[in-house]
């Protein structure tokens, strides 16, 4: 068990899309149980590979915040969206920093589990939130990104000048 360290805006490791998994080996199996580990301690709902420096096309998930169901997703995809909903979102790598987000409201996400075997997943709610949010972090996007051009603008600016305190979020 190893808690990484989460990497925080504006490193650049988030900005850049990650990797694709070409192979499944014991040393992504590792990253992911240290991902787990480290979603939990820091109280995080998902947490993406960039998030502790690995640019790697992987994310956890654990909407219910229960010790082994958590989701594992390799090279995730999401195939099928419908609505649209408005609600705060927050980042473990943008402590502190709360913005309501514009999302698709159900999503079926295609990706691999840590056996290599495909799986397709709804998601609605948090459960959709969250594999936007994961797989934007995946393609170097934040959900800062997504508040419209000026308002992304003010924030990020805002962001680069402070020095955050408390994580929370995804
Ligand atoms: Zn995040």
């Amino acid at each position: 068990m190893a808690i990484l360290p989460v990497v925080k805006y504006p490193e650049k490791v988030l900005t850049t899309r990650t990797r694709t998994v070409e192979r499944i080996t014991d040393q992504e199996r590792r990253l992911v149980r240290d991902m787990i580990d480290t979603m939990y301690a820091e109280s995080g709902v998902g947490l993406a590979a960039n998030q502790v420096g690995v640019s790697l096309q992987i994310f956890v998930a654990s909407a219910d915040q229960v010790r082994g169901k958590e989701l594992v997703a390799i090279n995730p995809v999401i195939i099928r969206k419908e609505g649209v909903i408005r609600e705060f979102e927050g980042c473990l790598s943008i402590p502190e920093f709360y913005e309501p987000v514009k999302r698709s409201r159900k999503v079926r996400l295609r990706a691999l589990d840590l056996e290599g075997r495909t799986y397709e997943m709804d998601g609605e709610g948090l459960l959709a939130r969250i594999f936007q949010h994961e797989i934007d972090h995946l393609n170097g996007v934040l959900f800062v990104d997504r508040l419209g051009p000026i308002k992304s603008r003010l924030s990020k600016s805002r962001l680069l000048r402070r020095r955050p305190r408390m994580t929370g979020g995804a």
